[in-house]
């Protein structure tokens, strides 16, 4: 069977690798699993045996006819599908009882960031994620205020849940080989808006806005994003004037943030500029 680069294929060949994410997942025994990219079914198998359902999510319609025959039709439905087309509230809805989703997935690498906005969007029909992702995107998911890696996509993935990494994986665990690293981490879905008093769209328009260009200070970012007063406004909450979005934690992002906009959310949208959120990271 060919290989396709294009749809990010490089499949785990690592079958503890493949254990330890389904591991990674907890209990299963009562729990719908939403597979992202199964391709041969690596770790298909391991979730079949301990999920009360996999539904498998795959493009390729050459794959997913493979993960029919390999695997019953009443342990897994193979659905060929883009995953960013893939409804997860329906799919909730249809867990018989009720529940959240969880979800795995060694993920196509060249749409990591559409994925991992579209289950940011997804939140409230998904409980957890166990996910690969390329070695430098973990880093910048898990990343702490004042790291190298911390910025947009830390931010943005920790507002919606705590992060936590858990292994890395050498190009050798995969065939083909890729030509960078792979960590798996995992994301348990639990917003942090309402506990933080800020409005979830106008919120990640200003962080966007906050981070916008790296070398520059947050008061010129902010500057830049039509708040005239920055400096006044960061002294009046107690950031110093030269501080960087880098240095700043989802408590100080949140505490800026109400003080600018919570008598008004909707100028958020105003002042931050209008983009919007679901451009990548
Ligand atoms: N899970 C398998 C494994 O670990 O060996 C395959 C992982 S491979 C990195 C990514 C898989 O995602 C491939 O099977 C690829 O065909 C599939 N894929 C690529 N784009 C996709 C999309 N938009 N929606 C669903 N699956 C996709």
């Amino acid at each position: 069977m060919k290989t396709r680069p294009r749809l990010g294929q490089n499949f785990l060949t690592d079958v503890g690798a493949a254990t330890r994410i389904v591991s990674a997942l907890g209990d299963l025994s009562a729990r719908t699993v939403v597979e992202i990219g199964p391709g041969r079914g690596a770790i298909t198998g391991p979730l079949a045996a301990h999920a009360r359902h996999v539904l498998a999510i795959e493009l390729d319609r050459e794959l997913a006819a493979g993960l029919r025959d390999k695997f019953p039709a009443d342990r897994v439905t193979v659905l060929e599908q883009d995953i960013l087309n893939f409804d997860f509230a329906a799919a909730a809805a249809e867990i018989p009882g009720g529940g959240r989703i969880c979800v795995a997935g060694n993920l196509p690498y060249y749409i990591t960031s559409p994925i991992l906005l579209k289950l940011a969007a997804s939140h409230a029909a998904l409980d957890h994620a166990v996910l690969m992702v390329q070695r430098e995107v973990a880093d910048r998911v898990v990343a702490l205020p004042g790291s190298r890696d911390y910025g947009l996509l830390s931010v943005t993935a920790q507002m919606y849940g705590p992060v936590e990494r858990l292994f890395t994986l050498p190009p050798s665990a995969f065939s083909p080989p890729p030509k960078v690293h792979s960590t798996v981490f995992r994301w348990r879905f639990a917003p942090r808006f309402s506990e933080l008093s800020v409005e979830e769209a106008g919120f990640l328009r200003f962080v966007r806005a906050a981070f916008a260009q790296k070398r520059k200070t947050l008061a010129n970012n902010l500057r830049g994003a039509g708040i005239p007063s920055a400096a006044a406004t960061l002294d009046a909450v107690a950031i110093p004037s030269h501080a960087r979005a880098e240095s700043l934690s989802l408590e100080s992002f949140a505490q800026l943030w109400r003080f600018l906009y919570s008598e008004d959310p909707a100028a958020a949208s105003t002042t931050a500029g209008s983009q919007s959120n679901s451009r990548s990271f």
